[in-house]
């Protein structure tokens, strides 16, 4: 079912939802299960899945060569999109990125999710490979995650790369697209920032989903200024508990958020990890009820693969 279908059918209640990451190359899906299992008693409609495109490595060799490498670490999301849904019959719900794909690539990825009958996707544009700075599209690929979006429109009606391909099928994918509350860390203004999610939604999304948050204002502004701008589409909150003090540092430089006064206080003066993890699942309930009597559609946690913490956030709200 389609992640606007789930909203109607729910009319008015919060759902609890949450994603996932794909195995280290190497491991075994059943990671993957481990990770699920103990959510599954809170219903989800949903389940997300990352997409991790292609890293460069460069080994140096004899006389000052280098040979860049090409590794991707966490491959799988297709399959691992399909025994989801095979497993707990669920909608799984696949990222598509804009980076490392050409658009022929593209439409071959839409028509194995087709084929495997999955409805939603988030269409993202993915980040810069971490050799270098900005962006850059794969030749014949999509510089920004709206042209992504149109394609999948263009797809939706049944218009595919071939012009001369004779009846085609038109598919019927419903797709988020992603939100910064704190803006993208590479748009010049908030402002600048919803104008441009507001070309996405127009090109055809259906639903955002946000970047994770700590500060319940920065939802609240984000939403009320997309609203203002005319963006008109359900808002999706996604969160992130707390679990280590590393994460003091690490999340603000990769994800571009700030963290809250009173909660980095709190964290400072814990004594271990899993004083931090509490103090974060405490943060992450609160936000939580916040934002369930604001009547979002649904909670959407980060799990990151660690069901502990999340599990008991969902005990304490669904
Ligand atoms: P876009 O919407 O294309 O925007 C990128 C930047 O370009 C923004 O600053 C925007 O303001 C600007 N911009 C947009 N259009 C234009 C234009 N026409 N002219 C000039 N500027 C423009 N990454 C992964 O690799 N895998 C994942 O699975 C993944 N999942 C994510 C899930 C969520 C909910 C979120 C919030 C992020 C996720 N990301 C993921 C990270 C995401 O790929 C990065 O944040 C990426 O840098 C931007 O992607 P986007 O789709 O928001 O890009």
């Amino acid at each position: 079912m389609k992640v606007t279908d789930h909203i109607k059918k729910a009319k008015g209640k919060t759902q609890f939802t949450f994603e996932i990451l794909p195995p280290l190359k190497g491991q075994d899906i059943q990671s993957i299960f481990d990770a699920i299992d103990p959510l599954m008693e809170f219903n989800p409609p949903f389940i997300d899945v990352t997409y991790h495109r292609e890293e460069y490595n460069y080994i140096e060799r004899e006389k000052g060569l280098l040979e860049k490498k090409v590794i991707r670490k966490r491959p799988g999301t297709v399959g691992i999109c399909a025994a989801i849904q095979n497993r707990y019959q669920v909608d799984a719900i696949p990222h598509i990125l804009c980076g490392g794909f050409t658009q022929e690539d593209t439409e071959n990825f839409l028509i194995d999710l087709d084929f495997l009958g999955i409805e939603n996707l988030v269409a993202l544009r993915g980040d810069a490979v971490k050799s270098e700075t900005y962006f850059n599209p794969n030749k014949g690929g999509h510089t920004y995650a709206k042209d992504l979006v149109v394609q999948i429109n263009n797809l939706n009606q049944g218009q595919y790369l071939d012009e001369e391909l004779l009846n085609s099928t038109p598919t019927d994918f419903c797709v988020g697209v992603a939100g910064y509350p704190e803006k993208h860390a590479e748009a010049p203004s908030l402002e600048s920032d919803i104008q441009f999610l507001k070309e996405k939604i127009k090109a055809g999304s259906d639903y955002i989903i946000t970047q994770m948050f700590f500060d319940n204002q920065k939802f609240f502004e984000f939403k009320k200024k997309c609203r203002e701008a005319g963006i008109d589409v359900p808002i999706i909150p996604g969160l992130k508990p707390m679990a280590t003090l590393k994460q003091l540092n690490l999340i603000p430089h990769r994800f571009h958020v700030d963290l809250p006064q009173e909660l980095i206080n709190e964290i400072q003066k814990a004594s271990d990890n899993s004083a931090v993890s509490e103090i974060g699942i405490e943060w992450c309930i609160e936000q939580s009820k916040e934002l369930k009597k604001h009547g979002v559609p649904f909670l959407h946690y980060y799990s990151m693969g660690k069901s502990k913490n999340v599990k008991k956030i969902a005990q304490a709200l669904f």
